[in-house]
């Protein structure tokens, strides 16, 4: 897109109505769907800078990009990702957006494609080209199950990278360390497979209505390689952190009749508990068990 395409679209989304004013006459907030919109366009804009690629230009930082985006509920954080030059495939449950959105797809003059699905159930590759990166403020309910979803696809996965705000609690979870209380299932499935960061913090007050917690924005990136055995690092971790304050020899005895030997063989102490295991020991204990039980 040349400069003065660019500068043009913007014109024409700037020229649209206040998100305020659209939320009030069209579009109240439904609890059931999650929606707690984002009116600040600098907060969107940051949100949106966030999912860049690394050398991307600060004037334009997505230009080129295809960015898939769940849940433009009013279209806040797809104005800024349409302004930072992105494509937009936006994926909305909510059938009001296809009257509310209507006059922001006019004025992206074919750069953003609106699709009224449930997002649980999308095709994603069928959505969106191999490389598109995902941008968006997720809805709570939904959050875990499609971050999971996305992490637990064949690798290399359809997307270059997600740029997702969620419940604070959920973002720890995401970028927990083993030592804590926060490390578990999402942590290790999200660390075998990618690096995530925890990038800023959202204050309630930023939304309207406003939700009873904090929000992070967190920046997942996959790793190129991947000989993870996913299913058994699930099968793995299912057992070993169902039982988490239990020693590894006792919490294992829900995977195999011979967790001792197990654990010598992936060279792990009986003892240990799993929140104390890194990331690349649950991998090597997760192909070990597969070669010896098959699993
Ligand atoms: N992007 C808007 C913003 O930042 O102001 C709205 C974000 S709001 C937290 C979440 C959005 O996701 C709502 O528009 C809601 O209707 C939509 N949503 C909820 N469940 C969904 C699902 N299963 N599939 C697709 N969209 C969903």
């Amino acid at each position: 897109m040349t400069d003065g395409a660019l500068a043009r679209l913007r014109e024409r989304i700037d020229a649209l109505p206040p998100l305020r004013e659209v939320v009030a006459e069209a579009f109240p907030a439904r609890k059931s769907l999650g929606q707690h919109f984002l009116f600040d366009l600098n907060l969107t804009d940051k949100i949106a800078r966030t999912a860049r690629r690394p050398g991307a230009s600060a004037e334009a930082p997505l230009e080129g990009e295809t960015v898939v985006e769940v849940g433009p509920g009013p279209g806040g954080l797809t104005r800024s990702l349409l302004k930072a030059g992105a494509y937009v495939v936006a994926v909305e449950k909510d059938l009001r957006a296809t009257e509310v959105l209507a006059p922001l797809v006019a004025a992206a003059d074919g750069r953003l494609t609106l699709v009224t699905a449930d997002a649980l159930s999308a095709d994603w590759t069928a959505l969106a080209p191999a490389g598109a990166s995902i941008c968006a403020n997720l809805p709570y309910n939904v959050g875990t199950p499609l971050i999971v979803d996305w992490l637990s696809g064949p690798w290399l996965p359809w997307w270059a990278s997600a740029t997702v705000m969620v419940q604070r609690e959920v973002a720890d979870r995401i970028v927990a360390t083993p030592g804590g209380g926060d490390y578990g299932r999402l942590a290790v499935l999200t660390g075998a497979r990618a690096h995530a960061t925890s990038v800023f913090d959202v204050s309630p007050a930023a939304f309207v209505p406003p939700p009873k917690v904090w929000s992070s924005v967190v920046r997942i990136d996959p790793k190129p390689a991947d000989d993870v055995p996913l299913k058994a690092l699930e099968r793995v971790t299912a057992a070993a952190f169902g039982q988490r304050r239990k020693m590894l020899r006792s919490s294992l005895k829900s995977l195999t009749q011979d967790p001792e030997g197990l654990l010598a063989a992936a060279g792990l102490e009986p003892t240990e508990r799993a929140e104390r295991i890194p990331v690349t020991d649950f991998i090597r204990l997760a192909k070990v068990w597969q070669e010896r039980e098959g699993g």
